[in-house]
């Protein structure tokens, strides 16, 4: 126990280190870039969101503990179904996934009309509808899988059953997400090449520059679903991805330069191995939650997780690990949007680009430059828009006076804030700005190793 928890201790370290030099962000203030009726506007929108979000997670835990309430009725009506001790734990697996799915729909609806009135999307509720379901397929089956390797191995080891089967969980998202671009995004949407030669020529000279093999690059359907633009890298190894939103590529608010920087920024995350590192932190956290989660069943009941009848119980337990540990993982996640802007902007040189990127993304997208902090912590997956405006900014101090260094901080393992600094600062003034560029740049992630790393 205690040396599983030195090895991830030595591995959360190996894994949180970045390329990131310690340059002091650009302060931006969000009116001196932003016409104020955008921030209202984004303030509006935003906080909508955000509040249907807060409604859609107290509704899952009412749900979940309203099911784990009913649990031993359910069992015993399952029992006489279907059979069998695994068999009726993926059957409340899934009975929990569409009943918190049918509880949310409303909300859902809701949400969709909020979208709509803010002109984020076109789609009729009946195509959000299907959307909502497809979702609702991919996590029941998840979910049934997830809870049936759970019993069966409680079944097996006993108490001990995380052990086995938090490593088990782990090899499952790695094989999620080595999967995800081949199954479960065509349920989605359609995908097609470029097609388009200046852009695929612009693709293999940013590839180069990064220095990575450019890999397949699709263009996403999005449009029929939302106006919001952006991209994202997907995949491992043979599926691997860029995937760039048709709404990104035919918005006029973006030129090709833009387009040239996000794909650099796609790639970048390629370079970085942020989807590998992402599936490294989803085993991080998994196996210890597995062992919380095996610890708290067996308390409750005797025969913890071995007992199908805890499967709600499970489930919302599981869902409050997983709130409790998204400020780690959305820390990591801007952490890695970080390194890829500033990948991409050393690898085009085109600070303007993410500037006016950033711009027009809170444009297309109806974004909230001025967040809450709260929101940073439980949904900020990327440094916020100021903050990538003043990266850009501090690169272009940066770029002009140690450019010619900058080979030397492209090492993957080194202590870039101490060995790339570009001024030179007393040790003091030094660690201040580190933990002040830790405290701006972690700021607000895709899930590590479940998601994506997109671009907003
Ligand atoms: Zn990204």
């Amino acid at each position: 126990m205690c040396f599983g928890a030195v090895v991830s201790a030595v591995a959360a370290w190996l894994l949180w280190r970045t390329t990131v030099p310690d340059v002091d962000l650009v302060d931006v203030a969000a009116t001196d870039v932003f016409p104020s009726a955008v921030l209202v506007e984004g303030d509006d929108y935003r906080a909508g969101t955000r509040a249907f979000w807060a409604g859609s997670i107290a509704l899952q835990i009412v749900v979940l503990a309203l099911l784990a309430w009913r649990a031993r009725w359910l069992t015993g009506h399952l029992l006489r179904l279907v059979g069998g001790r695994v068999r009726v734990a993926a059957s409340l697996g899934v009975l929990a996934a569409v009943t918190v799915w049918v509880a949310s729909v409303p909300v859902g609806i809701a949400r969709h009309g909020w979208r709509r009135q803010f002109d984020v999307t076109e789609q009729s509720y009946g195509g959000w509808l299907v959307d909502s379901a497809a979702n609702l397929l991919v996590t029941a089956l998840l979910v049934a899988l997830g809870v049936s390797i759970v019993v069966a191995l409680a079944a097996r080891f006993g108490s001990r059953w995380w052990m086995v089967g938090g490593p088990a969980i782990a090899a499952c998202g790695f094989v999620f997400v080595l999967l995800q671009p081949v199954v479960v995004q065509p349920l989605f949407n359609d995908f097609s090449p470029l097609n388009n030669a200046q852009l695929e020529a612009d693709v293999r000279e940013i590839a180069a520059a990064v220095g990575v093999g450019v890999g397949g690059v699709e263009v996403r359907d999005q449009s029929r679903r939302t106006r919001s633009a952006n991209a994202k890298v997907t995949g491992l190894g043979p599926s691997r991805r860029v995937v760039i939103d048709d709404t990104l590529l035919g918005a006029d608010a973006f030129e090709r330069a833009d387009i040239r920087f996000v794909v650099a920024h796609e790639l970048a995350h390629v370079a970085r191995s942020h989807v590998w590192k992402g599936v490294a932190w989803f085993a991080l956290i998994v196996i210890p939650a597995a062992g919380l989660l095996a610890l708290l069943l067996e308390r409750v009941r005797p025969g913890g997780a071995s007992d199908p009848a805890v499967v709600p119980l499970g489930l919302l337990i599981a869902l409050l690990i997983f709130l409790a540990t998204s400020p780690l993982q959305n820390a990591v996640s801007r952490r890695y949007e970080a390194e890829a802007d500033w990948v991409a902007l050393k690898a085009t040189g085109d600070p303007e680009a993410l500037e006016r990127f950033m711009k027009g993304l809170v444009i297309t997208n109806v974004g909230d430059p001025t967040r809450p902090g709260w929101v940073k912590h439980l949904l900020g997956t990327h440094p916020s828009t100021l903050e990538r405006i003043g990266m850009s900014r501090a690169f272009v101090g940066y770029s002009s006076s140690t450019y010619s260094s900058s080979a030397a901080c492209s090492g993957r393992f080194r202590m870039p804030s101490r060995v790339c600094h570009f001024d030179q600062q007393s040790p003091i003034a030094s660690i201040s700005s580190l933990i002040n560029l830790g405290e701006t740049l972690t700021r607000v992630t895709t899930t590590p190793g479940t998601s994506p790393s997109s671009t907003s």
